[in-house]
């Protein structure tokens, strides 16, 4: 059996993403469908399977039927040129493209008429000029980072380690109720997956784990925080409110800085030079959907953005927070550049702004109140 199937645009796993859309009108949603329909017809359905197409994993899920939503909203009322359709299609290049329409819907959100920049060939250009109805002008730019491959690496190494953990320490339970065990992994995870040798490091690195836990546990209370050696810390709590022994892991602390180099070296450099080109001031949209790592740098770039004089904001969009309720959808940062005074009224009009004084981006749903990342757990 297919995992999609050729009338995914119009099944009836639709009906709970379209209850939740509330910003939305009849004909918004029948622009939308319309939309995708025509960047992927039924007959386009075994290219998507064969291909392995992000929509293939999209219209599997909630949000990302939200998501499928807002990209054909953003189709029908922003525009896709031909190519881009083509692009869409392209399973490598969907992401990307899907970024820059989405970016394009903000933009028509808040009232802005958008047209292509004509320029010398050759020259990089920024991706669309939008002109507001008060006459306001921006150039904006999109960029979708990827996580660097070290932090990817990481991110395998902890998946793997908890999963072997979570078996190794599974005789703990019945020691321990109502409590919270919290590993912290240390830098060193990294040498404990992929390279020679690595499988042996890692099973000796969590039998020394146990043992320490063993000891320490039989030894006197178990709240405590055990060095783990290589692995880290394990800290255990007691938490009234869990019904046993309920375990979470966090990865080492990333750098901060490092990220920021990452960003600004090629990414956000090449696109305040392509901002620059037309002389407007210039709206950088850095989307964090394959990069959440970038959210700990985004403190850490305003001295950067200053000093490009072309520069009037980056946002930085985290449509992360989503989570399986769509009025969660988007959290936005913003980082002013030089010219963020000739655009902050217009771009005002683009988001919400909560009670926790956050600015929040949701296309589709009114969102929550009271706000859900007053509450939603963040760990740097
Ligand atoms: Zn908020």
């Amino acid at each position: 059996m297919l995992p999609i199937k050729p009338n995914w645009a119009d099944d009836p796993y639709w009906e709970q993403p379209l209850a939740a859309v509330d910003r939305v009108t009849a004909h918004g949603v029948l622009l939308a469908r319309g939309a995708l329909r025509g960047v992927f017809p039924r007959s386009f359905t075994y290219e998507l399977v064969a291909s392995a197409h992000p929509v293939v994993a999209e219209q599997f899920t909630y949000v990302g039927r939200l998501r499928l939503l807002e990209l054909g909203l953003a189709i029908a009322l922003a525009g896709a040129e031909d190519a881009e359709v083509d692009r869409l299609r392209n399973a490598a290049e969907y992401d990307g493209v899907a970024a820059e329409l989405r970016a394009s819907l903000m933009l028509v959100r808040a009232g802005a008429r958008l047209e292509r920049p004509i320029g010398a060939p050759g020259r990089m250009l920024c991706e669309r000029l939008a002109t507001f109805p008060g006459g306001e002008r921006l150039s904006l730019e999109v960029k979708l980072p990827d996580e660097s491959e070290r932090d990817l690496h990481l991110v395998r190494v902890e998946s793997t380690l908890i999963g072997e953990l979570m078996q190794r320490f599974e005789w703990l339970q019945p020691h321990v109720s109502a409590a919270r065990a919290t590993f912290r992994f240390a830098p060193e995870i990294s040498e404990l997956l992929g390279s020679d040798g690595a499988t042996d490091r890692r099973n000796a690195a969590i039998e020394q784990a146990v043992e320490r836990v063993r000891t320490a546990v039989s030894e006197g209370s178990p709240f405590t925080t055990i060095e783990l050696g290589v692995l880290g810390t394990l800290a255990i709590r007691p938490e009234a409110a869990l019904q046993n022994l309920q375990f979470d892991a966090f990865g080492p602390p990333m750098d901060a800085r490092r990220t920021k180099r990452r960003l600004t070296r090629n990414l956000l450099s090449k696109a305040a030079n392509q901002v620059s080109e037309t002389g407007l001031p210039g709206v950088v949209i850095l989307d964090l959907r394959r990069d959440y790592a970038a959210i700990n740098a985004v403190g850490l770039l305003d001295r950067w953005a200053m000093q490009r004089p072309s520069l009037a904001a980056i946002l930085v969009v985290d449509s992360t927070v989503m989570a399986t309720d769509g009025r969660m959808y988007g959290n936005v940062d913003v980082v002013p550049g030089p010219r963020f005074s000739e655009v902050s009224t217009v771009l005002a009009g683009a988001f919400d702004s909560c009670t926790e004084g956050h600015l929040h981006y949701n296309p589709l749903c009114t969102p929550s109140s009271p706000c859900p990342l007053a509450w939603l757990a963040r760990v740097a």
